[in-house]
């Protein structure tokens, strides 16, 4: 009997399951609208790094299920295929529910919020099990790059951006995160070669703090870069080896905050590609530190967003004397002297010179005050979004308080 989406959602998922069902469900495909039932899945094939002989993929396929239904909690993993050329276990659910795979994950997304597990300050051994079940499911060892690779997958601005959980929730260090949107890659513009995003991890970082449970991507991780030293412990396999001092932090954040912005679903021409690629430092020779970190972001952001006013919607102020171009200002929505964090993309605004002084604290009344701020909200749903997550509220008038009373 196959488990039903009811009971799933009824009893408790364990943080390793949820970390699978985070990373992608499938809908197993029908003639009717709703698929009949959803599965996840772990797949992967064999890799050049291990001896085909050294190591047994068809044989160790049985031994992966009963590692799979343990950290799972339910004994539902089963083989879909085994051999030497690589393995496929899917976890089956019914859809009892009747709705569609994207209404399934929001319901899942619902029930992992309110995990009290996710809520530590930490990387407990929950959350590591939830990055477990998030990356090896689907994640491959690129010896090439030393990542934890995965396609990263998404229907709409939500399941584009829920990758900021692993940072924000999970506590994985941003450092440690990357996401290639690989749209825009020329050869993705010029239809050559679409392939998907991908979200990465360093795998230095995961093999030696967060771990594996499938023995044979420990196993490439081991030919690959023979650690001096393997810690198994209560079936997790981890190992001993220094992990590289990056940083990136910026351009992660960067990253999925401007790409959901500015790049999802928008035409871009290769012309606008090859500025953007430049601004977000991806070709040669510019690096987004020489950049400069403030900087940079608030000029990328007025490079590229709509000159026309967030609040008053003016497209028309004064020609500035430098370049030419209308004047028009960035606004942090949560202002910048709240913390560091809130210099982010996805918390700017554009206002023309005279609503972006009608928001500076004292300037109006607080209920003209209020009243603008639920106005560019109530405009802009990527900076409610931002906003509203940042400051944990979710209602619209409440958050715009909250926010007025930061105002500086
Ligand atoms: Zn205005």
């Amino acid at each position: 009997m196959t488990l039903k989406a009811t009971d799933l959602l009824k009893y408790e998922i364990t943080p390793f399951l949820f970390g699978v069902l985070y990373s992608r469900i499938m809908p197993k495909p029908t003639e009717n609208s709703n698929p009949d039932s959803f599965y996840i899945y772990t797949a992967f094939r064999t890799s050049k790094a291990v001896l085909r002989s050294s190591f047994s993929l068809g044989k160790y396929a049985s031994k992966l299920v009963q590692q799979y239904n343990k950290y799972s909690g339910y004994l539902n993993w089963q083989i879909y295929r085994a051999s030497d050329d690589g393995i496929e276990l899917r976890f089956p659910i019914q859809n009892d529910l009747n709705i569609d795979s994207a209404q399934f994950y929001n319901l899942i997304y619902k029930k992992l919020r309110s995990s009290t597990w996710l809520n530590t300050d930490e990387i407990s051994e929950e959350k590591k099990f939830f990055l477990r079940g998030y990356m090896e499911s689907r994640g491959s060892v690129d010896t090439t790059l030393k990542l934890f690779a995965q396609d990263y997958f998404y229907n709409n601005r939500f399941e584009l951006k829920r990758v900021q959980l692993l940072t924000d929730d999970i506590g994985l260090p941003i450092s440690y995160a990357n996401f290639n949107p690989r749209n825009m890659q020329p050869q993705f513009v010029s239809g050559e070669n679409k392939r998907n995003a991908q979200f990465r991890i360093n795998l230095f970082y995961y093999a030696r703090n967060i771990g594996f449970i499938n023995e044979y991507k420990a196993l490439i991780f081991e030919k690959a870069y023979n650690p001096t030293s393997k810690i198994e412990n209560e079936g997790i396999i981890y190992y001993q080896v220094s992990v590289p001092d990056v940083n990136n932090h910026v351009a992660f954040i960067k990253y999925i905050n401007f790409f959901t912005n500015n790049i999802y679903n928008k035409d871009l021409t290769p012309k606008k590609i090859d500025i953007l690629r430049r601004q977000l430092g991806f070709n040669k020779g510019q690096s987004l530190n020489q950049l400069g970190r403030n900087k940079s972001i608030v000029d990328l952001f007025d490079e590229l967003s709509e000159d026309k006013c967030a609040l008053c919607g003016t497209n028309q102020t004064y020609k500035k004397k430098a370049n030419g171009r209308q004047a028009f200002e960035i606004h942090h929505m949560i202002p910048y002297h709240n913390g560091q964090e809130f210099d982010n993309i996805a918390n700017f605004v554009k206002l023309c010179p005279t609503c972006h002084r009608s928001l500076k604290k004292g300037s109006a009344s607080k209920a003209d005050q209020i009243t603008s701020i639920i106005t560019i909200l109530g405009k802009h749903p990527e900076v409610f979004e931002y906003t509203s997550s940042a400051l944990g509220i979710e209602n619209l008038p409440r958050l715009a308080e909250e926010i007025w009373t930061l105002l500086g």
